[in-house]
């Protein structure tokens, strides 16, 4: 709060006053904006950052499955933001984002007010829920995957299914328990169904004697006519010939319509009796920039220029996830990712530091050329342009590609050294009883 006061008390009129530059979250737009911005910070440059978040660290939510499948250690997809960076033109505050004030230029928090003469706005997205009414108990067999608790909670959950089931002896009932639904068949379900069968068949199964493989049952529930509807044809048929192959049944152009207590209903029609909802159906922006006062889209993300700036606000970017950022090829905004979030981030610091300077801003241009999904332990796919690597090729590219992305070489060897030793050893299946 101390470090509040003295930064409210810079008036902006004051010419001597340093710039304020506040960056709300510290996920993928929040952080590499960060590491971009302080490095080209002059010395003795008058600039004053500040990073505003929830989480006091980076979270790599690329490998947020393989926390919730047992093979990385929870904190070692985390980075704390103050060890990234202890500058003396950086502070950090842990607090909420309540409202955003693009007109008083302000954002109330539960840290108190602050200021700021620059905003990026990287608040990321949160799951989007079932659109259909449902209890609470209803919806005690449902999970989304999108925070390192939510990890830890799925974790958990398989485990704790496991144990229970294998001392069942009602045989409908052990059905229930060992019958898996993840909604959602885009990256990122079909990244945690595979993890899943993967676990379950390589890891559990083994430990778990009275429970007959056999009876496990893994659905995937997609609402399109495809799994990942929106990628390349090459890709989407090998991942459904993966699919095919690890015995994860994909029930295609299916809704899910309700929940009940330890079932699911599919098309108004089809009951399954499960313990376990996996609810990675997409996401929508988070609610405090849906709330703001510019323009915002369906999903609640606010409109953003070529130069990542909301448009009628000086000084205010937004980028990643809660923005829409419009591909001008297509016309349509470009889908959340982490690597077009990390590309905006670079142009967005740049850009605010262009405005502090009086010189010329420069523009996001989208490009996608890579495509690449893990498919359980030991494979992947992965797309550059026109060219694909399948298998353990395409699992190694990805790894590769994905450590590059995570900053730090102790996280880069931490995650390393968990995969590496969970494949020898197998993975953790230690139950710990946590309150919801
Ligand atoms: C499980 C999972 C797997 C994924 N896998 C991939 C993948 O393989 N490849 C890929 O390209 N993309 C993937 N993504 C998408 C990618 O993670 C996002 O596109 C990316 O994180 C967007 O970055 P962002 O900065 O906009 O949001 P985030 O990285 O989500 O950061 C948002 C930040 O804002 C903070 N915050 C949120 N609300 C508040 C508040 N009210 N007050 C204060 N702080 C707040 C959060 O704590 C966080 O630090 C995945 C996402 C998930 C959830």
């Amino acid at each position: 709060v101390t470090a509040l006061k003295s930064h409210d008390s810079e008036k902006p009129a004051n010419k001597t006053a340093a710039k304020r530059i506040l960056i709300a979250g510290s996920g993928f737009g929040g952080t590499y904006a960060l590491w971009q911005l302080m490095p080209l910070l002059k010395h003795g440059e008058n600039i004053k950052v500040t990073m505003v978040s929830n989480e006091n660290f980076f979270l790599f939510t690329p490998l947020l499955h393989m926390v919730a499948m047992g093979i990385i250690e929870t904190r070692h997809i985390s980075y704390p933001i103050r060890k990234l960076q202890n500058s003396q033109q950086f502070e950090f505050i842990q607090a909420d984002v309540n409202n955003i004030d693009l007109a008083a230029k302000q954002l109330k928090t539960s840290a108190g007010s602050l200021s700021y003469d620059y905003l990026l706005l990287s608040l990321g997205s949160v799951t989007k829920m079932p659109d259909f009414e449902y209890s609470r108990a209803e919806g005690s067999n449902l999970f989304t995957l999108k925070s390192l608790v939510d990890a830890v909670y799925i974790r958990n959950h398989i485990i704790n299914i496991f144990e229970r089931a294998s001392a069942e002896k009602d045989t409908a009932k052990q059905r229930q328990m060992l019958t898996f639904v993840v909604a959602g068949a885009g990256y990122t379900g079909i990244q945690l169904v595979t993890e899943l069968r993967d676990f379950i068949f390589r890891s559990l199964t083994r430990f778990y004697k009275t429970i007959d493989p056999r009876k496990i049952r893994i659905i995937m529930v997609e609402i399109e006519d495809k799994i990942m509807s929106d990628s390349r044809p090459k890709l989407v048929n090998y991942i459904t010939g993966c699919l095919e192959k690890m015995g994860v049944e994909v029930k295609n152009n299916s809704r899910i319509t309700a929940l009940k207590e330890n079932r699911v209903i599919i098309n108004n029609s089809e009951i399954i009796d499960t313990e376990t909802v996996l609810w990675i159906t997409g996401v929508v922006s988070n609610p405090c920039i849906a709330e703001i006062k510019a323009p915002t889209d369906d999903l609640g993300r606010v409109v953003v220029d070529e130069f990542l700036t909301v448009p009628g606000f000086k000084g205010v970017y937004a980028i990643g996830d809660c923005a829409n950022f419009k591909d001008n090829r297509s016309g349509l905004p470009i889908p959340p990712r982490a690597h077009s979030t990390v590309r905006q981030a670079k142009v967005a610091a740049g850009n605010i530091l262009a405005d502090i300077r009086g010189v010329g801003k420069k523009p996001y241009r989208f490009s996608n050329p890579f495509d690449t999904v893990s498919l359980g332990t030991t494979k992947a796919a992965f797309r550059y342009n026109d060219f694909y690597l399948f298998g353990v090729l395409g699992r190694f590219v990805w790894l590769v590609g994905y450590l590059l992305l995570m900053k730090g070489s102790y996280n880069r060897v931490r995650i390393f050294a968990d995969g590496f030793f969970s494949a020898i050893f197998g993975r953790d299946i230690t139950n710990v009883k946590i309150k919801a």
